[in-house]
């Protein structure tokens, strides 16, 4: 049972001794004390399905008894050093992550969050290149250091602050919300049923998006002058947002002609969440120069790593880079035990299975509501419902309105995120652990919460 603080007192601490800009879910936010695989509980004990893994970070399962096992057994041995000694555990584990990337990719560097990494991942790039210019997606989202903020391209997260210079954005290949439609474009199990303005076989739209991309190379960064490009291999903060096929191989190419590196920020897509690939760039047919990893990787356990190439790695040179936590013991035990479950319990195969019958099923939903569920989208467990107040305008749903949908969600025991530039785009990307259950569970909860707004619609109207 829970011991902590009664709720009152809790959220008294929070109003006087934590910050404010902190985001916070829910009108009455939950007081969550236990987690168990894709189960929370709240301190009266009441249980919820777990479908956005806190914030796509939970992978394997909340509190995974062989993950609390290896890092149980880890603390009780040795918990620092920092990374002037060797110990088998780091060494182990980066020889295990490097066996699941592709290419040259396999040196590491071990840090402690997304935003760090993504930090370090640009200075590699322009180390590497003796660039200054990146180049980065609008509505993509790479942290909040004052760095990474430059290449968050969501106005919503950003602050009026001095952020890292030398950042140029391109126009989101984002065929839902975008100019030129594409939508069939997308590599998603999904056949939507929205109008598409491609001919069949050809995304004209993916050449509209490259275009533009074409364009930033034309006015604003001259040959020679970029370091590196950096995407996610589906945008996860703004809204589960996936680019039209061929995008992303085309961007690549680009750069690289132009003497930079690509890093691809798989904080979100990476681990097998996608399904059909261990990494989302796979499903981009490309193979990036770096890659930056956090969230799902320590299953909650803080901890980030890059991974690039003996080549660029090697560009560094010769002074020296420290991280005092980056590696350690504990991480480096979760790492390993985290890879090992996903292999052992199949995960990427069950993202895959029960993504798509997942996805399947939201689609259902999105013909039923087609007034108000504007786009359903995702590859395995990485899925987006976008909500909008007209369909044919696709104008987004007001936040009240989505927040009513939202809560009602959780009152009836479903804990799923919120995204996109306008909010109003429902996030699910739960544990890897869940069944087909757990995604039927789903797709009653969100149908009955479709139902209610549209009962009080009809109501207010009337
Ligand atoms: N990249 C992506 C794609 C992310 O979603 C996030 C976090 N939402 C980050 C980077 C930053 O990670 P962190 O919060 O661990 O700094």
């Amino acid at each position: 049972p829970y011991v902590g603080p009664e709720y009152s007192k809790v959220q008294k601490i929070k109003k006087e001794n934590l910050v404010p800009c902190i985001l916070s879910y829910y009108k009455k936010p939950l007081l969550i004390h236990e987690g168990k695989m894709q189960w929370l509980f709240d301190h009266t004990g009441r249980r919820y399905l777990d479908m956005f893994g806190g914030i796509v970070t939970v992978s394997v399962g909340h509190c995974h008894p062989k993950v609390n096992e290896a890092a149980i057994q880890q603390m009780g041995q040795l918990w620092h050093t920092t990374n002037i000694y060797m110990h088998p555990k780091i060494h182990e584990y980066a020889e295990k992550l490097a066996s699941k990337m592709p290419g040259d990719l396999k040196v590491f560097y071990f840090v402690n969050s997304g935003s760090e990494a993504n930090d370090l991942a640009l200075f590699m790039a322009r180390a590497h290149s003796k660039n200054f210019d990146i180049i980065s997606l609008r509505n993509g989202y790479h942290g909040m250091s004052p760095y990474v903020m430059g290449i968050t391209a969501l106005s919503t997260w950003k602050f009026n602050v001095p952020i890292g210079g030398g950042i140029q954005h391109t126009m989101n290949p984002d065929v839902y919300r975008g100019p030129w439609g594409g939508s069939k474009c997308r590599d998603s199990p999904i056949q939507t049923t929205r109008q598409c303005d491609c001919p069949a076989g050809a995304c004209e739209a993916s050449e509209k998006y490259y275009e533009q991309l074409q364009d930033v190379f034309r006015y604003s960064v001259p040959s020679g002058h970029v370091a590196g490009f950096i995407a996610e291999s589906i945008q996860g903060v703004g809204g589960t947002v996936q680019f039209p096929k061929g995008y992303l191989k085309k961007a690549y190419e680009i750069v690289k002609s132009n003497g930079g590196v690509c890093i691809a920020d798989e904080v979100q897509t990476g681990f097998g969440r996608t399904g059909e690939h261990f990494w989302g760039f796979e499903m981009h047919g490309v193979v990036p120069d770096i890659v930056t990893l956090a969230k799902g990787i320590g299953n909650g356990y803080p901890m980030a790593a890059v991974v690039t190439t003996p080549t660029i790695a090697q560009s560094l040179g010769s002074a020296l880079h420290f991280n005092t936590f980056g590696g350690n013991p504990v991480a480096s035990a979760v790492g390993k035990a985290v890879l090992e479950v996903i292999e052992e319990e199949k995960l990427q195969k069950n993202s895959e299975v029960v993504g798509t019958h997942l996805l399947l099923r939201l689609a259902q939903l999105r013909n039923e509501f087609a007034e108000i569920v504007g786009d359903v989208r995702g590859k395995g467990l990485m899925i987006g419902l976008e909500l909008v107040a007209d369909a044919q305008t696709r104008t987004p749903m007001s936040s009240t309105n989505f927040m009513d949908i939202w809560e009602d969600c959780k009152d009836m025991g479903l804990l799923v995120g919120r995204g996109g530039l306008n909010g109003n785009v429902m996030r699910i990307k739960p544990p890897m652990c869940i069944t087909t259950e757990d995604a039927d569970f789903t797709c009653e909860v969100i149908k009955k919460a479709l139902e209610n707004y549209l009962e009080k619609r009809r109501k207010n109207l009337s």
